[in-house]
C-alpha cells in the first residue's frame, strides 16, 4: 500500500530545500517504483501569516494521518516580536509533543571528500559515522518543579527538576537498540550514574531491555567522558543513546566534527516508527532567496525518512550514494566550498537526481 509523506516547507530557505528534497522523491517514485504519495501543508511563519497559528489543526491532522513527515526549517526575523506561543518555532514543539516524537536521531557522518572541513584531524575523523539517539520528550527540559524564587533572605534561586521514569528509559532504549541492530550492533549509553539517580535507574532499564538484544554490544559512559572521547578518538562509537541535555550538547559536538551544518539529517521517531525528518540547520534568513543553500542536509533527511519510516533502505542506501558521489565529483555550495568553485541549489538537486538516474 502507498506510504503517505507530508511535506512542512516552513520559513526562509525551507521552500527551497524542500523543493529538491521533493523533486528526488518524485525521481524515485517515477523511475524506480517508490510507492509513496506526496502532500504539503503549511508550518512556522507561513502557517502564521496564513493562519494566524504557526501549526494549524489542518496541518496537525494532516500530519497525524501521515506515515512521515519531511519538515524545511521554520522563522525567521521578520517573527521575532510575534509572542512567544505563536512563534514559528512553536509549532517544531507542537508536533513533536503531539505526535509523541521521543527518540531523536542525529547522524554524524563524515563524507571522505569533506574530511578537510572538519576542525580535528583528517585521520581522526575519516571514516566516521556515529548514531546519537536523544530522549526528546523528558528529562529536565520538562521536568517540574520549575522557576525562579525568592528565598527568605531575598536570593533569588532557579530550579529545575530532572525526572524519567522506567517507560520512558525503556521506550528509548528499545529504539537505540532497534536502531544499533540497523546498524554496527554497538550501543554506548551515556549518562551520570556515580552522581545522579536518574541516572542509577536509567542504567539498571538499559541493562534490561539489553537481554532483549543479545547480538547488539552495550556499552555505558559518563558524559563527562563521552564529551571527551568524542573529539579523541570520535570513531570508537556507532550508538549512542542518552537523556534530553545530555543528548542536546553531545549530539552538536559530534555533528560538528563532520564540519558543515547544510549536510547533517535529522529525525525524530515515535514509538511504533512514524517520524519527522529535518535538517539539523535553521532557516538561514541571511541567504533565503537567493538559490545558494544547501540541499543536501534535506535530502539526507529524505533517506532517514525511507530507511527509519518506510522501511526502504535500499532506496536510502541509493540516495546516500548519490551524494557521496556528487561530493566526491567535486560539486560544492558555498558552505562547503573552499576553492570558490560553487554550485546553487537547483543545481545540487540536478545532479544528485543525474547520479540517482545512474544507479536506477
Ligand atoms: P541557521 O541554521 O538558520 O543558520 C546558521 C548559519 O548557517 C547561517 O549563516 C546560515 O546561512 C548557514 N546555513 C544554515 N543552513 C544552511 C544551508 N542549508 N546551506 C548553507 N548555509 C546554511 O541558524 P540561525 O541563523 O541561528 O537561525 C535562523 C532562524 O532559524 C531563527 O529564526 C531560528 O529560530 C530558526 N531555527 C529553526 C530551526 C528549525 O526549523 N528546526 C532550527 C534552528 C534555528
Amino acid at each position: 500500500m502507498s506510504k503517505e509523506i507530508l511535506v512542512l516547507p516552513g520559513d526562509g530557505i525551507g521552500p527551497e530545500i524542500i523543493e529538491q528534497a521533493v523533486r528526488v522523491l518524485e525521481h524515485l517514485r517515477e523511475k524506480a517504483g517508490l510507492d509513496v504519495t506526496i502532500s504539503q501543508a503549511l508550518v512556522g511563519g507561513a502557517a502564521y501569516d496564513e493562519t494566524g497559528h504557526p501549526l494549524p489543526d489542518t496541518t496537525l491532522a494532516q500530519a497525524r494521518q501521515a506515515d512521515a513527515i519531511l519538515l524545511g526549517a521554520v522563522g525567521g526575523p521578520e517573527y521575532e516580536s510575534v509572542e512567544r506561543e505563536l512563534r514559528p518555532e512553536r509549532a517544531l514543539l507542537g508536533l513533536r509533543s503531539e505526535l509523541q516524537l521521543f527518540s531523536n536521531l542525529r547522524p554524524a557522518l563524515m563524507y571522505p571528500a569533506l574530511t578537510d572541513s572538519s576542525s580535528l584531524k583528517a585521520e581522526v575523523v575519516s571514516g566516521l559515522d556515529i548514531m546519537i539517539v536523544r530522549e526528546l520528550t523528558g528529562g529536565i527540559y520538562f521536568g517540574t518543579p520549575r522557576g525562579i524564587r525568592t528565598l527568605d533572605n531575598g536570593q533569588r534561586e532557579g530550579f529545575n527538576t530532572l525526572v524519567y521514569n522506567e517507560a520512558e528509559i525503556e521506550r528509548i532504549a528499545r529504539s537505540a537498540f532497534d536502531i544499533a541492530m540497523k546498524r554496527d550492533k554497538r550501543l554506548c549509553s551515556v549518562d551520570k550514574a556515580n552522581v545522579l539517580e536518574v541516572s542509577e535507574l536509567w542504567r539498571e532499564v538499559v541493562n534490561r531491555v539489553g537481554k532483549q538484544y543479545p547480538q547488539v554490544e552495550l556499552s555505558h559512559m559518563y558524559v563527562d567522558n563521552a564529551a571527551m572521547q568524542l573529539v579523541r578518538e570520535p570513531k570508537q562509537f556507532d550508538v549512542i543513546v542518552t537523556q534530553n541535555m545530555f543528548g542536546d550538547i553531545l549530539s552538536d559536538e559530534a555533528a560538528m566534527l563532520t564540519g558543515s551544518i547544510g549536510m547533517l539529517p535529522s529525525a525524530s521517531l515515535d514509538a511504533q516508527g512514524k517520524g519527522m525528518y529535518e535538517p539539523i540547520h535553521g532557516s538561514a534568513p541571511d541567504i533565503a532567496g537567493q538559490g545558494v543553500a544547501n540541499p543536501l542536509a534535506t535530502i539526507l533527511s529524505v533517506a532517514m525518512l525511507l530507511r527509519y519510516s518506510l522501511d526502504e533502505a535500499g532506496f536510502a542506501n541509493r540516495i546516500e550514494q548519490a551524494v557521496e558521489t556528487v561530493l566526491d565529483g567535486g560539486l560544492r555550495t558555498p558552505d562547503i566550498s573552499d576553492n570558490g568553485e560553487t554550485i546553487g541549489t537547483n543545481a545540487m538537486g540536478d545532479a544528485v537526481i543525474e547520479r540517482l538516474l545512474l544507479t536506477s
